[in-house]
């Protein structure tokens, strides 16, 4: 059966379907011819009005960069932001190697993680050329709504990326190129003219970086952004309706506006039959998005959005009691309170069809502020006092970089420090550590405050570093939990004990344990803990 008559046959079969096939078709034969049309937009200045051009291009002179896809930022929901990108990048990127457009992975700041790596070690071989500078590119300034989406509990800045995303798919043939000068002789090499930009954040790094799209179009190239796989530099005023989402659309459209035209790279991919639109990708988004491993943490109740930007007109269902969503389970209708230690789950339907990949939410409500104690366990002699090490003989060989737990300092020496605070009184570890101690008769609480300790923060702002504190704290009394907290991470708000010890207890152990992801920089702090005695 040839071209036309399968066409004919498809049209003979059903109607909808034979369209978008025969599209495919046409489509495919584009490429056989060398060339593809991009749907490419952009807005009016003044009126704000979108504008449609098409403009064709041979896929082989284009280059697909992917800029800044890291492993963490210092913004939960920021960091969970790529992730939910990142599935939809992995089939854009796949679907432009398939057209054999070059693909470039730039993680500015990280790259040189990745030295060895053939990706990066070619990039050093290519002929070097001095840049042309042919075009001065400038725009009103770029809306900026600060980089933390999670509301009222800001996070606070650090870098403590160290590499791409861990599902971020690179393959053999990709470039890792650093600066504008290494992705011009990328450019060079492939005779690329057009670069489409994807990743992240757009207005800062897409924008600012070196290899970034303002560089690039400054040296000619035809600069575009795949306005559905980035992501802005984010914020979130649930009191003003102000999310995530919208805040990335209001940059897409400064772009729009005054720097480079935008594609949907998904509806690009699909027009050239390299887009599985049954595959689902995306999860619901979330604001302010804490998980397990990062929690959420709050005081007063917080008002938390879905949203579903790239499914518009699915339905997202929520549950709230750990199960699974369903089609059937609570319909999302306006943000929630929260207002309590709470595990969201949600995904989007349509027709009753999962549209969206399942997400999770995960805010954890802080108790009030423990009363001091009057006996802080510094000054008392533990039971038990066991960590991270090699035990031999009934003692600790401490490993490496670590130290038995230190009273009033933090571990290494420094002052203990949670969330921004420094505490004169209590206990640097580092995880997993035990410490037991007897329980007095006048013993009536066991309060503290406990928390990733902070002074790496001190070290080039956490760099590379800060996206490891991960710990757990538990309070045993007798062998029995008797309390216990979330995931602790860098610049989490302390976590809160208050813990009434029973008539009779003898021995309370205070944990800092490995959140089950390596205790590699997991410094832990036990802050004004000690015991409160009956009046
Ligand atoms: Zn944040």
């Amino acid at each position: 059966m040839n071209r036309q008559t399968f066409a004919r046959w498809i049209v003979a079969r059903t109607g909808r379907a034979a369209l978008t096939l025969s599209a495919c078709l046409l489509a495919v034969a584009r490429v056989r011819a060398g060339e593809i049309e991009l749907t490419l937009q952009t807005r009016d200045p003044s009126t704000g009005k979108a504008i449609l051009a098409t403009e064709k291009v041979d896929p082989k002179r284009v280059g697909v960069i992917a800029v800044d896809v890291w492993n963490w930022h210092w913004c939960k929901t920021a960091t969970m932001r790529v992730d939910a990108i990142v599935p939809r990048l992995n089939q854009a990127l796949a679907g432009a190697r398939e057209l054999g457009m070059t693909v470039m992975l730039c993680p500015s700041d990280v790259v040189d993680n990745y030295v060895g790596y053939p990706q990066r070690e070619a990039v050093f071989a290519l002929p070097k050329f001095a840049v042309p500078s042919l075009l001065e590119v400038t725009c009103p300034p770029v809306p900026d709504a600060g980089g933390c989406a999670c509301g009222r509990e800001r996070c606070a800045v650090s870098y403590g990326w160290d590499g791409m995303h861990p599902a971020l798919h690179m393959d053999d043939a990709d470039w890792m190129p650093d600066t504008q000068a290494e992705v011009y002789a990328v450019c060079r090499k492939f005779g690329l003219t057009h670069l489409i930009y994807v990743g992240f954040h757009t207005q800062v790094c897409l924008l600012g970086k070196s290899m970034g799209l303002k560089a690039m179009k400054s040296a000619g190239f035809r600069c575009v952004l795949a306005r559905d796989m980035t992501d802005a530099h984010p914020g979130y005023d649930p009191a003003r309706n102000f999310t995530p989402d919208l805040n990335t659309e209001q940059v897409v459209e400064h772009f729009e506006k005054y720097l480079a035209p935008t594609i949907s790279f998904q509806q690009e991919l699909a027009k050239l039959g390299k887009w599985d639109a049954a595959r689902v990708v995306d999860p619901v988004r979330i604001a302010p998005w804490g998980t397990s491993m990062r929690p959420h943490l709050f005081e007063e109740p917080i008002s938390v959005t879905l949203t579903t930007p790239l499914q518009p007109g699915s339905e997202i269902h929520y549950t709230l009691d750990g199960s699974t969503p369903t089609a059937v389970s609570p319909l999302y209708t306006k943000p929630l309170v929260v207002s309590d230690t709470t595990r969201l789950r949600a995904s989007a339907f349509s027709g009753g069809r999962a549209v969206c990949l399942e997400s999770e939410g995960f805010f954890a409500r802080l108790a009030a502020t423990p009363a001091m104690p009057d006996r802080f366990i510094g000054d008392l002699p533990p039971a038990r006092s066991v960590g991270f090490g090699h035990s031999y003989g009934g003692v600790v060989r401490y490993s490496g970089n670590t130290q038995p737990p230190q009273k009033d300092k933090s571990n290494l020496g420094q002052e203990l420090r949670i969330n921004r605070q420094s505490y004169q009184h209590g206990i640097g570890v580092h995880a997993p550590c035990e410490l037991m101690y007897e329980l007095k008769p006048e013993y009536q609480r066991f309060v503290g405050l406990a928390g990733a300790d902070e002074n790496l923060i001190r070290i080039s702002n956490g760099s590379n570093l800060a996206k490891y504190p991960s710990v757990v704290f538990k309070v045993f009394i007798d062998g029995k939990p008797a309390a216990a907290s979330p995931v602790m991470c860098i610049q989490s708000l302390a976590w809160r004990f208050d813990v009434p010890i029973p008539e009779g207890a003898k021995l309370i152990g205070l944990v800092a344990m490995d959140a089950g992801d390596g205790s590699r920089e997991d410094f832990a702090d036990w802050a004004n803990a000690g015991f409160v005695l009956k009046r």
